[in-house]
């Protein structure tokens, strides 16, 4: 087997850099390598209107399985707000019908990487794919030279006997009983009688407690008088990086080249990564395919320098901030101007945005923060 690009991982990086590449470069002979039975797992990403700029939509719109285009809510003790930005999100079986349909048979799934040099790489059967060029988007790395927060969830999708009222989705609401740090509940309504509901903390510890998490969502969805069927389960623990050392995390002699959550492209306080994988699918798609493991280590580090601000933030959430006092800070920030949430969103903070979020009173003791922003330890 040859080819000019082989992409190793069908995840959300490795599908989306192969749309744009069958759309914008369809002379390049690509393959995406997948290990499981599908492109994208078992998995659903949500992302607002503001992260994705209209002109890059094309990317990411043939995945879009529901869209509520009347806004979101939050919900913070004694303060809620609807924000109009639409919000939508992508179901893996959408994403992976839609990439087999455009790519065909140079779609491998159940195709296991074992092996992965600069020029080839060699699956667990044996068999050898040759390439002009080779890009990792396997997904979860090795994240020992980050410093790291959590953000942790368990979420089920219940179909309930009636009704649940909900129009919109909820990002947050943290309305809830603060446990294990910053907690609060995520909903989506995917049709009058369905709901996802996601029990999340932003936590020290990446442990997660599925039965008790659980427990609390069935508490939630009784308080609502919501009864139901289970129909999905899903749960994440996603690194918040507040520090770390970049050339640890991705040594400059690494021979190979990179996207996704293995180059570190995702939003240092949220986790999430789909902003950052359209832009790097379609910068990629935009050059040539020589030097790629130089050339992708210099974008993600370039994004990491961006990142400094976010991780900064990090640093003041889970250094400065009592737990159970943490929501506050996403309360405070939950009153700033909707473009500026939108901007943080993205990882597009400009500069006057990221005084905006600093200035005021602070919801956490200046010594603390102080002390966190200053201490070795935690950058
Ligand atoms: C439950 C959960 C929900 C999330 N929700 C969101 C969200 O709503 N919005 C958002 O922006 N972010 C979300 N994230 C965070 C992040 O965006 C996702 O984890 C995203 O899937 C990362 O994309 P990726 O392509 O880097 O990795 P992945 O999507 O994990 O893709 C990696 C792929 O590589 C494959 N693979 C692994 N090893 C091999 C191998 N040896 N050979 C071949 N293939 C291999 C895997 O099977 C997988 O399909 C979520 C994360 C989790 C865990």
């Amino acid at each position: 087997m040859e080819c000019d690009l082989a992409i190793v991982g069908g995840g959300l990086a490795g599908g989306l850099l192969a749309h744009a590449f069958a759309v914008l470069r369809p002379e390049v002979r690509l393959m995406l390598i997948e290990s499981g039975p599908q492109a994208g797992g078992n998995h659903l990403w949500s992302f607002f209107d503001g992260d994705v700029a209209d002109s890059d939509r094309w990317l990411v719109d043939p995945f879009i399985t529901h869209r509520w285009p009347q806004g979101h809510d939050v919900r913070f003790p004694g303060f809620e707000r609807t924000l109009d930005c639409g919000y939508q999100s992508i179901e893996s079986g959408r994403f992976h019908a839609t990439l087999a349909a455009l790519l065909g048979p140079r779609l491998l799934t159940g195709a296991s990487a074992a092996v992965i040099a600069p020029d080839q790489v060699t699956l667990a059967d044996g068999r050898v794919i040759r390439a002009g060029a080779v890009i990792d988007a396997r997904g979860a790395v090795d994240l020992s030279a980050l410093r790291c927060g959590w953000q942790k969830f368990v979420g089920h999708s219940l179909h309930l006997d009636a009704p649940h009222g909900v129009d919109r989705p909820v990002i947050m609401d943290a309305t809830v009983d603060q446990v294990d740090g910053y907690r609060f509940v995520y909903l989506l309504p995917r049709d009058d009688r369905t709901i996802f509901i996601e029990d999340t903390y932003y936590s020290d510890t990446p442990d997660l407690d599925v039965p008790a998490i659980a427990a609390r969502i069935a508490a939630y969805a009784a308080a609502r008088g919501w009864d139901g069927t289970i129909v999905h389960r899903e749960q994440g623990v996603l690194p918040v990086v507040h520090g770390g050392a970049f050339d640890r995390f991705w040594p400059a002699d690494d021979p190979i080249a990179r996207a996704g959550v293995r180059a570190g492209l995702f939003q240092p306080m949220t986790g999430y990564s789909l902003p950052d994988a359209v832009r790097f699918a379609l910068w990629l798609a935009g050059r040539p395919l020589d030097d790629l493991p130089a050339a992708t280590r210099a974008h993600a580090r370039t994004c990491w320098r961006h990142g400094g601000y976010y991780r900064l933030l990090g640093r003041m959430l889970f250094g400065a901030a009592r737990p159970p006092l943490r929501w506050r800070i996403f309360a405070r920030f939950y009153r700033l101007p909707a473009p500026l949430i939108q901007r943080f969103y993205s990882g597009r903070s400009t500069i006057v945005d990221r005084i905006r979020i600093l200035c005021g009173r602070p919801p956490v003791p200046i010594r603390s923060a102080m002390r966190a922003l200053l201490d070795p330890s935690f950058r």
